[in-house]
């Protein structure tokens, strides 16, 4: 099942896709369930939000692909590596990413997105995925060039319209398959890594974080990103697809 965040005539509300339609939602169904209004909106006459605003936090891993750690020149760390995007940073699909003057290096980093759906606290990797609500797409947006001079990552990841997600939360997908993760700018492939090359599997993530903080449900893991991250401009457009999961697309623009 695909469930879209949408805005229409007004109100914001939540539909199950069906084909070219949705079927609207009575609630949010993560807190409500999937009760319908018996009413079906064409997609093409609504506007996609981000699927999920995080209650609390983007929780992400860094250095997650080997290839990835390689061609910044680090080490593929001993344990997950974690930083947090703030929740303002999420934008949906089609929103702009807003390029901010302090910076003149901004990445695209297309990565494979969870979405909690249980407060979670020690939960073991078995049980782990038994947290998850659904899954999407994420670009983890990042200022490489204050992200080296600042030390910390919260400011050059965490700008506002930092984390674009989207298109629509799957419920039925595998994060333990072959599933590959592709960005492009302009058309033109720069990122194409299968998610199975992760070192840090989704489970082992959701358990070593909630070892750590209690994960909330809308919380959204971000789960790393493949090799050939690189930079994009005033102009382009980032898109970001994984098999089964659609494609993430936003246009970028100087603030
Ligand atoms: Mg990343």
């Amino acid at each position: 099942m695909r469930i879209a965040r949408f805005s229409h005539n007004g109100a914001i509300t939540y539909g199950i896709v069906d084909d070219t339609d949705l079927v609207v939602l009575a609630g949010d169904p993560m807190f409500a369930g999937f009760d319908t209004t018996g009413e079906r909106v064409p997609i093409a006459d609504v506007a996609l939000l981000a699927p999920v605003i995080p209650r609390s936090k983007v929780v992400c891993v860094g250095r997650n692909y080997r290839d990835h750690a390689a061609e910044l020149g680090n080490d593929v760390p001993a344990a997950p590596m974690l930083f947090f995007k703030p929740n303002t940073s999420v934008i949906g699909p089609g929103d702009a990413i807003v390029l901010p003057p302090q910076s003149e290096r901004v990445d695209f980093e297309g990565e494979l997105a969870a979405v909690i759906g249980r407060i979670a606290k020690n939960v073991p990797a078995e049980r782990a995925l038994d947290y998850v609500f659904g899954y999407t797409i994420g670009n983890d947006v990042t200022a490489r060039d204050l992200q080296r001079s600042d030390g910390q990552w919260a400011r050059a990841k965490g700008f506002d319209t930092f984390c674009p997600l989207g298109p629509a939360i799957e419920t039925d997908f595998d994060p333990t398959g072959d599933a590959v993760v592709t960005t492009r700018v302009n058309g033109d492939v720069r990122q194409q890594g299968p998610i199975s090359d992760m070192i840090f599997s989704l489970a082992d993530v959701i358990a070593y974080a909630s070892a750590a903080f209690t994960l909330l449900p809308g919380d959204v893991i971000l789960t790393g990103t493949p090799a050939g991250v690189g930079p994009f401009t005033a102009g382009d457009t980032v898109e970001v697809e994984i098999s089964g999961l659609g494609i993430l697309r936003n246009p970028a623009r100087n603030a």
